[in-house]
Parts: C-alpha cells; structure tokens; sequence
C-alpha cells in the first residue's frame, strides 16, 4: 500500500509544481495521463483554427475556494493582433496565461478561441495551436536537440538549426563539445535562464503555432541581447494572435492593445499612445522606468570612464 501510495503522491506533487511554473506543460499532460484535473468533454471537438480570436468573456478565476485571483476580465484579441498584458508581480497576468492553455477552467465567465468555448474542443487540439514561452523554462534531462525540436517532432535537422540560429542559441550549442547531443536538464548541462529562454523559444519558433504566449519571455536576458531577441519574437509574431506578458514596457509600446492588470482587474487598456496621454497608472510605471534606464546607463558609463 505504501509503495503504491509514495510515487502517487509524489507524481502530484511534481504536477503540481510543475503546473504552477507553466514549464513544459504538454509534456506533463501526456505524461501523467491518469492524473489530469482537466479533462477533454465526452464529445470534444477539434479546435479549428487556421487563425484565432482569442476572447476572454468575463472570466472569474480562484486557485483556492477562498481567494479570488481574477475578477471579471474581459477582453479580445483579434486574428494576427498583439495583445501586451502589464502590471505588478502578482496581479494575475500569468494566470491569464495558464486559463488560455487550459491548465485551469475558468470558475465563471468563459475563454473562447473563434467563437468555441475552450471546454468544449480536445485539449490536444487546443495545446497544438498554442506556443508558450514561459517564465521559467524547465528542460527535459535530454539532449539538446530533443529540448528543441520538441517544439514539432519530425522538423527536420536544418528546420531545427534555423530556429536555433533565430533565437540565437546555435553557435552556443556549436561552441559545447557535444554540441547538439549536449544533454541538458537537471542531470545534464546546467544552462542559465537566458540559455533556457532561448531554448524556449527555438522550440516555439519551430512549433510555429497560431497563437503565441510570452510570459516574460526576455526578462532573463541581459538588455543587449534582449532586445535582439525581441526583434525576432516581433518577426515571428507578425500576423499571428499574440498575448504578450510583459516586464519591460519598452518591448511592448508597439503593441495593439495594452491592458494593465492590478490585483487581478483590468484597470486600465488601450495603445501606448492612449495610455500615456490619459495620465493613469501605465503612464506612471511608463516614467519610472525610463527614469531608471537613464539611472542604468548613466552607471554603465560610470563604471566603463
Ligand atoms: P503575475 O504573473 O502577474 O505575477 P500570477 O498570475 O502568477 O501573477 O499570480 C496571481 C496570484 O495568484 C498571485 O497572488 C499568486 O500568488 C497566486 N497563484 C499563482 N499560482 C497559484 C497556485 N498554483 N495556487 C494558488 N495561488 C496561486
Ligand atoms: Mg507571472
């Protein structure tokens, strides 16, 4: 009893720590079949989406029974658009992340994709039109190879070297003395955050799904090269249905629509243009952070006189 008890338990435990980081959350699904909380209706649909309308209908959203997490979030993301969620650390903007891939169902409200209601189609279609970045990558203990053409399977060798190179994360994997036979992972080669994001987002790159999602999918990076990795996140979202967490506004003042998350409402949206000229809390955060990037390159030249 306790030998059966001990591996199930731990099985939920890695779930669910595994869950709340939103790493490698297909895998996980197709791993832990037996355990899943979501499951796909008796009758499920094949989610069509050759492109996605994202829609958010007052969604209502708790982990716990007793404490509420989002309140009454509505907004639309059209076909091919960018929609940039900012706000504090805490205000729920990664939880709208987790509700879209369909990690939780919505407690009232409802998220649909081209009028379909997410419940009601295949998780598997679902997750395969969905290419996730998250916030914390966690890699498989595997080559580096499999790490990335997880994205799509039977990419081939040089599709999968192009999307290396896009996230500019090949000639690091040409510099290892493996190189793309490397295992990485927690019983592999220890890679650094930023490695792991751009490991991460090869893998979207070459998933080359409908619907994008960066979590603070930079924030690891140092601001050289995250700024040309946002120019090639940019590039791959164009004309693609894009939510967008951001932690630097400065990547996202080209967005279509901005919304500000402020414990768990919508407190204010629009485009960058709107929100400056309307004086609220964007505008605000917008001044204190170029008030500090001027701070920061004031010290760099410091330091480098
Ligand atoms: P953000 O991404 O804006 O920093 P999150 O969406 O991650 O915020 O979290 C919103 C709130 O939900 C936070 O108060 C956080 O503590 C809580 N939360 C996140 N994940 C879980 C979870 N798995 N169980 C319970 N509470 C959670
Ligand atoms: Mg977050």
């Amino acid at each position: 009893m306790l030998q059966l008890y001990m591996p199930l338990h731990f099985l939920g435990f890695v779930y669910r720590e595994i869950k709340h980081s939103l790493a490698d959350m297909e895998r996980m699904f197709t791993l832990l079949d037996e355990n899943r909380e979501i499951q796909d209706q008796p009758d499920a649909k094949v989610l069509a989406a050759d492109q996605a309308t994202i829609r958010f209908h007052h969604v209502d959203f708790s982990y716990e029974t007793n404490r509420q997490i989002l309140f009454d979030v509505s907004f639309d993301i059209p076909a091919g658009q960018n929609i940039a969620v900012v706000g504090h650390s805490g205000s729920g903007k990664s939880t709208l992340a987790r509700l879209l891939f369909r990690f939780y169902d919505v407690r009232s409200g409802c998220i649909q994709i081209n009028d379909q209601d997410i419940r009601t189609v295949t998780q598997q279609s679902l997750r395969a039109a969905m290419g996730i970045v998250p916030q914390d990558t966690v890699l498989f203990n595997d080559s580096i190879y499999y790490n990335i053409a997880y994205g799509r399977p039977e990419a081939t060798q040089v599709e999968v070297y192009t999307a290396a190179r896009a996230a500019h994360i090949h000639d690091f994997i040409e510099s290892l003395p493996e190189k793309y036979a490397t295992i990485v992972g927690e019983r592999g080669l220890k890679l650094s955050g930023g490695e792991k994001q751009r490991v991460a987002i090869a893998r979207t790159i070459l998933k080359n799904p409908v619907i994008l999602i960066f979590d603070e999918a930079t924030s690891a990076l140092d601001s050289n090269s995250e700024k040309r990795i946002q120019a090639e996140l940019k590039r791959i979202a164009q004309n693609r249905t894009t939510l967008t967490i951001a932690h630097r506004l400065s990547t996202i003042a080209d967005a279509d629509q901005i919304l500000v998350m402020d414990h768990g409402r919508i407190i204010e949206r629009g485009t960058h243009q709107q929100l400056l000229a309307s004086g609220g809390t964007y505008a605000q955060m917008w001044e204190l952070q170029q008030q500090e990037e001027i701070d920061q390159h004031q010290q760099e030249s410091t330091i480098s006189a």
